[in-house]
């Protein structure tokens, strides 16, 4: 499959269709990213992948970075985590209190936000240094040392993280978290603000497209059932209540965030990313749902 010929074909059509969404602003600093920022890159498992636009560029991969908390917080604690939260579509939006309340406290699911403060909370109590070992993870997921937190955005996030703010204390009234909520949601804000490139996002994901190992060093970072329940947890929650949109157009496991990217997987085949920062209604990068749209039809490789 020539997927560097298909992604370039696809993206030249994307580009010259309006965009009607909005760039995420109740982060202020994620509000001065131009808009017209595009990139997308395809890694299949056993091939150099390729890009288009600006590939290389970091950007913030906000709630993207909610999948790899999971992987690392499963593979140290395995299934009691669903002690803590569920792994159903919440069918709201990422950062929803409702259903919080009247489920008393557990999460819905590890990929919207109460669920990732829930996942912050369990590393702050199983890594001696919750924000430099997480990076170590990232870094070792991605075969690449330079990746890092974007302070800036952490800090504006963390000014203006009211909502955020309020499902922490609500999750802690119930008694699901054990640290302070103010160390949590620091470690939270941080780990949202990790920048990457959609070349190195498509890389740190290939381990999810290869049963678990990362293909570059060999490296096992989870078992085959863990990959596959991550893949199916992305599948059904990854894209909040857009789930359903996302697998009945795109038909992939994935994952989307405010800074405008999309991350999806081919299990045994590949891993993409896409960057263009213009959102839905619904938090999710329009331009990203339609080139992946196009791109799953053009190779034929839904999941489905
Ligand atoms: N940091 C953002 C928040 O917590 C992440 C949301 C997202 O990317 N959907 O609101």
């Amino acid at each position: 499959m020539n997927y560097c010929d298909i992604i370039e074909r696809i993206s030249y059509d994307i580009l010259e269709k309006n965009d009607p969404g909005n760039v995420a602003s109740y982060i202020p600093e994620l509000a001065k990213i131009n808009p017209d920022k595009y990139g997308v890159f395809i890694k299949p498992i056993d091939q150099e992948g390729c890009g288009v636009g600006s590939c290389h560029e970091k950007f913030s991969i906000q709630s993207i970075s909610k999948v790899l908390l999971l992987a690392k917080s499963y593979g140290i604690h395995g299934e009691l985590l669903w002690k803590r939260m569920g792994y159903e579509p919440s069918g709201d939006s990422f950062n929803s209190l409702v259903q919080l309340e009247y489920e008393k406290g557990i999460p819905r699911n590890p990929l919207i936000n109460a669920g990732a403060l829930v996942l912050c909370d369990i590393l702050i109590d199983s890594l001696p240094k919750p924000k430099d070992d997480f990076l170590g993870f990232v870094r070792k997921l991605a075969v690449d040392d330079t990746i890092s937190y974007n302070e800036k955005i952490a800090e504006s996030e963390a000014k203006n993280g009211y909502t955020n703010s309020a499902i922490a204390y609500l999750i802690k009234s119930f008694g699901n978290l054990k640290n302070p909520v103010e160390e949590v949601l620091d470690f939270y804000f941080h780990v949202c603000a990790i920048e990457m490139s959609v070349e190195t996002l498509a890389t740190s994901f290939l381990f999810l497209a290869n049963g678990g190992i990362v293909p570059k060093t060999k490296e096992r970072i989870l078992s085959l059932s863990k990959t596959k329940r991550i893949n199916a947890i992305m599948q059904t929650c990854g894209f909040y209540d857009e789930a359903g949109e996302f697998a009945f157009k795109v038909g992939l496991p994935g994952k989307s965030g405010v800074g405008g990217g999309i991350v999806a997987v081919h299990p045994g085949i590949y891993s993409v990313a896409v960057w263009s920062p213009k959102l839905n209604k619904k938090g999710n990068s329009y331009k990203g749902m339609k080139l992946l749209e196009q791109l799953t039809s053009a190779t034929d490789s839904s999941i489905f």
